[in-house]
């Protein structure tokens, strides 16, 4: 493990929370390890060691703070620059844990031998797999019992320990606390109605809070989605049961505040983890915003928007099938014609504020009069192959290990191009490197001709094309202009429906 020491060293005194989430501080004496900025006095040096992941700090025998909770930090740790495979193992054990089948099946679907994941995540994290898989899990009971009114029972059953006993167990060898003590400790106090609950997903600043709902705003599905108030708002369905979730800014500004309505506290976790992935929670800004610098157009547009991340989706076929709408029609004609699909499709929902409907399911698109609706007979046909390959099991949008081998999929659908490709990879699949070079938007921003030319230029911005593609976006749209003249980080209604140039497609066929 080679962390310079003399970098953590002085990114521990700054408290600077960029670091947040990079690596972790033991402290030797009272085995306890905590997070850069831990509120706590600072140790001597000589009496610390650092760890690039909560895991390993585990493993050498630390006990998580109290006091900075270092299950609540942000992401992975990005201090060494992950492998390939390790992201990938660790997005995989973030849907799943270890549930289905342990590090073998984990090795497996990632096309390796499982000795040799090991050695990939002792070296880049500290830790095995099976230890990052636990820490999560402990990390998770620890935020249901500070932050939920939740049962014992059911914490034990939400975060996968199958037993109140082994729950039990592992909470007091890693807190040195039982759960009640722990619940005693925790702040919180404010009594939550009985299947609601509410998270705070930490994040690394600068985070564009407006730009995600500027962009979110100007798509939303009405009946599915609403942005008002600083709030992002949605109906969801997993596992065949309804509820819904609601995004805004904690007032600390270094988290999101997530309220999520859903009967089954089983599900919270995977819910959580996508809410998390939507909202693009575990960006590294600053290592983003330093490879974008080097291009003079982009250099500005991060220094006047700083922390823009990528608004991720819900649901992969959901995403698509709006992709598909969006093709060669504006954002706010897709916009409409979707909340003609939803209430003509969709299951009726009642929620709060506007929440009417959940988003049609494969199943009830697959066979679906498109035209009653409005639809040209290809793109509706394009919409009805794609939900039919859903059902058959022919695309899964959910633990998608190889991205390229999985559009290649989806580009086999007629009407799915290769535009259409690259935004479902940047949204549904978080790929930091998608790019959508024919995008008429793109061109324009950069007043390049040529979509060869645009991925010339776009070879500088590698790996983070789809946050150059973010920023060129903002810098066209309405909210976009407007937010660079008042320069303001205050969050207010946004601009529902506004028209913006983009995506407006040639041909995406
Ligand atoms: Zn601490």
């Amino acid at each position: 493990m080679n962390l310079d020491w003399q970098v953590c060293s002085r990114a521990r005194l700054s408290r600077d929370s960029r670091f947040d989430g990079k690596f972790f501080i033991g402290v030797i004496g009272s085995r306890v390890y905590c997070r850069p900025i831990c509120p706590a006095p600072t140790a001597k040096e000589k009496n610390v060691r650092y760890f690039p992941s909560a895991a390993a700090a585990a493993e050498a025998g630390f006990r998580p703070c109290l006091r900075c909770r270092p299950e609540s930090s942000p992401g992975t740790p990005a201090w060494l620059g992950t492998s390939n495979t390790v992201s990938r193992a660790l997005r995989l054990i973030g849907e799943s844990g270890l549930e289905d089948g342990g590090v073998e099946v984990l090795a497996e679907r990632l096309g390796v031998g499982s000795r040799h994941l090991r050695r990939l995540f002792l070296r880049h994290l500290g830790a095995t797999p099976i230890a990052v898989a636990q820490t999560r899990r402990l990390h998770f009971a620890k935020k249901l019992i500070d932050e939920t009114r939740l049962p014992m029972t059911q914490i034990a059953i939400a975060a996968g320990f199958g037993c109140v006993r082994r729950f039990n167990a592992g909470i007091r060898k890693t807190y040195d606390r039982t759960p009640t003590q722990i619940r005693r400790l925790a702040r919180k106090t404010a009594v939550q109605p009985g299947n609601q609950y509410l998270f705070r997903l930490h994040f690394r600043p600068p985070y564009h809070w407006q730009g995600m709902l500027d962009f979110l705003a100007a798509r939303a599905t009405p009946g599915v989605e609403v942005v008002e108030c600083g709030t992002y708002r949605r109906t969801i369905s997993w596992q065949g049961r309804p509820g819904y979730f609601e995004v805004s800014l904690d007032d600390s500004g270094d988290a999101l505040l997530v309220r999520i309505e859903f009967g089954d506290p089983h599900s919270l976790f995977f819910i959580v983890e996508h809410v998390r992935a939507m909202f693009d929670v575990n960006a590294d800004s600053a290592a983003i915003a330093q490879s974008l610098k080097s291009d003079p157009v982009l250099a500005g547009r991060v220094e006047a928007d700083p922390g823009l991340r990528v608004p991720g989706c819900w649901n992969g076929f959901e995403l698509a099938t709006r992709a598909i709408l969006g093709q060669q029609i504006t954002v706010k004609g897709a916009t409409a014609m979707a909340g003609r699909m939803v209430s003509a499709f969709g299951m009726p929902f009642s929620g709060p504020s506007r929440l009417t409907h959940l988003f049609p399911s494969p199943e009830a698109l697959a066979d679906a009069n498109l035209g009653s609706i409005g639809l040209t007979g290809a793109r509706a046909e394009t919409i009805r192959a794609l939900a039919r390959a859903v059902c058959a099991g022919k695309i899964n949008f959910e633990g998608v290990v190889d991205s390229d081998e999985f559009l290649h999929r989806l580009c086999e659908i007629r009407g799915i191009g290769k535009w259409t490709a690259q935004y479902v990879a940047m949204r549904a699949l978080g790929e930091p490197d998608a790019f959508p070079s024919s995008d008429l938007g793109l061109l324009r921003a950069l007043s390049v001709e040529s979509s060869r030319d645009l991925e010339r230029r776009a070879e500088a911005w590698r790996p983070w094309r789809t946050y150059a593609a973010m920023y060129l976006w903002r810098m066209l749209s309405p909210s976009g202009s407007r937010a660079n003249q008042s320069g303001s980080r205050k969050a207010h209604e946004s601009s529902v429906g506004s028209a913006e140039p983009y995506p407006r497609v040639p041909v995406a066929v």
